[in-house]
């Protein structure tokens, strides 16, 4: 037996020892009223008159009646009481407790109350009746009343005294039945208990008044009393009614929101207060959630409900729309004890059925749009591929970060650029390119700290911005780990593929926002690219945006024309002798206003302005005729030339190299070729054919930035260079770091093996020239030897020369006649750049 179950019995003992003890007591009350019957039975026809009338008048007291059902009670206000007091101004009190009892019994048939109701019915008025009578007659009521106010104002005594008992009698039986508190029950519906006790007293007071003048009048009662009753109990009524109405009102209104949560948990709440039910039940139809409480809110919410722990009645109805069409589940009330709905409250719950169903319907749609908008909101914010926040959402967070005014810390961003993933695409197809791109967004994610975003702007670029940073300096490092979270070959379907990028660092700049955040990053991107490195920070000294803003403004063209580029020479030197052996190239910009531009704040500008042959021409031109002009004084001299990637794509280019070197007169052999190896660049077939028909035509080509690109050796496989150039970092590193030292002695066995000349960059110092020499490099050029210079300030350094050895810039590092201690296999000279004589006729007639 379940708890409630207990529960339920022990009230139902206890109202049945109450209705028993109220059975009792009156069955006493009746055996005194049956005695004293004896000493004044009905003798007359007229008193057998008045003893019908009297219990007539009882049961139609009893009979009509307003009813107010609470929970599964239905709690009736009937004139019992008055009828009982009319009948001790007319009749003995015997008599009156004895018709009392036959009243209500009949009452109660005609009403057909079930049998516990009957007997409670029948005891409590018998009570009732012998209490007024016992003191009606205490106060000797009505007797011989001396006055109208005598006897009217002991007549509202023995009325009080009749409607007191009525109440205490009732109240305990009620608030057992209904489960409330007696106090709480006899405060409810107070004002209108009183005022029907008003009317029904007057309704008394007014009759024992008539009996008095004329008893014949008596005939005028009933249909007072009806019309009096009618009135009250249309009043209840209507009370009771607009209560009901005004709840039903506020109820739905509360299911107007749109959180399907609240609305079942307003339904559950609402409908228990509404229809004192107690337990509701609403069980939906898309997913079976049930949710089931009373008054006090939600006891459960699942799919999976226990069979409810309270019985009694249920009363279910479906949750469906006016229309009956669609229906969304279905609501229960739950009554404790047998009950029946009336009419109204029948429409009332239909009504509330249907309000629930809206309600239900667009909490459920508007959950439904709000999932969508996610959706699209996720969709438009992210990269279908990877999952990765998109560029627009990027933009988006970073201008609420960089518009934050008091966001803590330093806003970074590191822009992510994959280096040969086009040879992936295109060797392995698109779907392993996506493969890659999923596992690079994977790694950078789980590289990525809390607070970073990370996105991907498109093709294989990939952004991180850093937030809450505690120094721009710090920004750095973390785009190191970033860059290193993609060190580790990928695992695509077993194949190991190497991934290597290039990332830009910038920091919040203070203003332009987030297109100059991004736009800096690119940059920075770009120069870790062109200087081969790993990272690059952002340095306004070598952004070429305003330059790029006067290429826009048609500076271009006018600087080509106007031979605004000029050419600085640096000279390479043997590093053991001193002697120089050849100069490079370097291109200049004398802006009118801007001044001295150097070449990386320039040349992205002039590579994508299409004045790129014209350019490279110009320098190509400058660059022969200074040659010319250090054979003519007696250096023989050859040039190295910086030759752009995109040159190499322009199949007339060997032609226009051609043409110059004959009309400048000088020998294809006296020109180097310095390329920068970019992978999509090699791949390409016609970058092979210009390649080799510049090589075939004596051109000489020398690999420049050699060691800082991923792949060097493949283009070095394809199309032999004559020489290599060691990038500057390795030179600046070899000091401190092993690894820069490795690379230049790997990259000398390399030379060795090939029969390469190998020239070490960016020679600064003594100990680097020595460094350089001990491990077998025998050229090299730098700030020890000679910054750029004009092309007339190199020659007449060469004619100055060093230690007063003209064409040499630096003292031997020997001591001629000393015993030289050659380092690895640098004795097989040829292989090296030979030191030309101070002066030679090698010039072509
Ligand atoms: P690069 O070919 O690697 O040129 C060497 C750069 O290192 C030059 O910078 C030079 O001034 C600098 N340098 C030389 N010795 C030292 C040293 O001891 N220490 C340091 N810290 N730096 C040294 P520059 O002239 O600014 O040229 C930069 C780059 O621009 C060149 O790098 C080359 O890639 C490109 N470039 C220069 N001229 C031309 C040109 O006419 N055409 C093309 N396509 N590119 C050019
Ligand atoms: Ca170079
Ligand atoms: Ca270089």
């Amino acid at each position: 037996m379940s708890r409630t179950g207990r529960r339920e019995a022990g009230t139902d003992r206890q109202l049945l020892t109450l209705v028993g003890l109220i059975v009792v007591l009156a069955t006493g009350a009746l055996i005194v009223a049956i005695a004293s019957l004896s000493r004044t039975p009905p003798a007359s026809v007229r008193d057998v008159g008045t003893f019908a009338t009297l219990v007539f008048m009882i049961t139609l007291g009893g009979v009509v009646k307003a009813s107010v059902r609470i929970r599964s009670t239905t709690h009736s206000i009937a004139w019992v009481e008055t009828a009982v007091v009319i009948g001790l101004a007319i009749a003995p009190a015997s008599w009156v407790v004895l018709s009392t009892m036959l009243g209500v019994a009949a009452a109660s048939a005609i009403l057909r109350l079930p049998t516990i109701k009957s007997a409670f019915g029948v005891g409590k008025n018998v009570l009732i009746a012998g209490g007024t009578a016992a003191l009606a007659s205490v106060l000797e009521w009505p007797g011989a009343s001396p006055s109208l106010s005598h006897l009217i104002g002991t007549l509202a005594i023995v009325y009080l005294a009749a409607a007191l008992l009525d109440d205490l009698l009732a109240m305990p039986v009620i608030a057992l039945a209904s489960g409330t508190r007696i106090l709480r029950q006899f405060r409810s519906d107070l004002d209108l208990r009183l005022a029907g006790f008003g009317v029904r007293f007057v309704v008394a007071a007014c009759t024992v008044l008539i009996l008095r003048a004329d008893p014949r009048l008596l005939l005028a009662v009933p249909p007072l009393v009806l019309s009096l009753h009618l009135a009250y109990s249309t009043r209840i009524r209507t009370r009771t009614e607009q209560q009901a109405w005004q709840r039903l009102a506020r109820a739905t209104d509360a299911l107007n929101v749109v959180d399907l949560d609240q609305v079942l948990t307003t339904a559950v709440t609402g409908a228990a207060e509404l229809f004192s039910a107690d337990e509701v039940e609403i069980e939906l139809r898309d997913g079976g959630r049930t949710v089931r409480g009373g008054a006090a809110g939600v006891a459960y919410d699942g799919t999976a409900p226990q069979p409810s722990e309270t019985d009694g009645r249920i009363v279910p109805v479906l949750l469906e729309g006016h229309d009956r069409t669609e229906n969304t589940g279905e609501l229960r009330l739950r009554f404790a004890g047998p009950v029946e709905l009336s009419e109204r409250e029948q429409y009332t719950l239909r009504t509330f059925a249907s309000a629930l169903c809206t309600a239900v319907r667009n909490a459920q749609a508007y959950a439904e749009l709000a999932r969508i908008a996610d959706d699209h909101a996720y969709a438009a914010t992210h990269d279908a591929l990877t999952g990765l926040s998109n560029r627009r959402h990027l933009l988006d967070e970073g201008t609420a970060q960089l518009t934050t005014r008091h966001a803590e810390g330093v806003t970074a961003l590191v822009l992510i650029d994959l280096n040969h993933f086009k040879e992936v695409n295109d060797t392995l197809g698109h779907g392993a390119g996506d493969q890659v791109l999923i596992q690079v967004a994977g790694r950078l994610r789980d590289a990525a700290r809390p607070g970073d975003l990370v996105a991907r702007l498109g093709g294989d670029e990939f952004a991180v911005l850093l937030r809450g940073l505690p120094a721009p300096a710090v920004a750095a490092h973390r785009a190191e780990s970033l860059l290193a979270a993609l060190h580790d070959p990928l695992d695509l379907d077993g194949m190991r593929i190497s991934v290597e990028a290039s990332g830009g660092i910038a920091a919040a700049p203070a203003t332009g926002g987030m297109p100059e955040l991004l736009r800096r990053a690119d940059v920075a991107m770009y120069q870790a690219k062109r200087a081969g490195q790993r990272t690059a920070t952002y340095a306004a000294t070598r952004d070429t945006a305003d330059l790029n803003r006067l290429t826009l403004g048609g500076e271009l063209p006018r600087a080509v024309a106007d031979h605004e580029f000029t050419v600085n020479f640096q000279p390479i030197v043997d590093l053991g002798s001193g002697q120089v052996t050849g100069a490079e190239a370097l291109a200049r910009w004398h802006h009118p206003t801007h001044g001295l531009i150097d070449p990386l704040r320039f040349l992205e500008a002039v590579e994508r302005s299409g004045l790129l042959p014209a350019f490279a021409e110009a320098i190509l031109d400058q660059a022969l005729i200074a040659a010319g002009s250090w054979h003519d004084a007696g250096f023989d001299l050859p040039v190295s030339v910086n030759v752009s990637p995109r040159s190499l794509l322009d199949a007339r280019f060997p032609g226009a190299v051609l043409a110059r070197l004959r009309a400048h007169d000088i020998p294809p052999d006296r020109l180097v070729l310095e390329l920068t190896e970019t992978l999509t660049l090699s791949q390409l077939d016609v970058v092979d054919r210009v390649l080799s028909r510049l090589r075939d035509s004596g051109v000489r080509l020398a690999l420049d930035d050699f060691g800082t690109g991923y792949s060097s050796l493949s283009l070095l496989s394809r199309i032999p260079v004559h020489e290599l150039k060691i990038d500057r970092s390795f030179v600046t590193a070899m000091e401190t770091a092993p690894e820069a030292a490795a690379v230049i002695r790997s990259t000398l066995d390399l030379g060795r093996s090939l029969d390469l000349t190998v020239v070490a960059e960016g020679v600064e110092s003594e100990p680097h020239r020595r460094a350089l020499w001990e491990l077998g490099c025998t050229a090299g050029q730098g700030h020890l030897f000679a910054r750029p210079l004009p092309a007339g300030a190199l020659l007449a350094a060469l004619q100055r020369g060093a230690g007063g050895r003209p064409g040499a810039l630096a003292r031997p590092l020997h001591d001629a006649g000393a015993v030289i201690r050659l380092p690895g296999r640098r004795a097989g000279g040829a292989r090296n750049r030979p030191t030309p004589p101070a002066a030679t006729d090698a010039r072509h007639p």
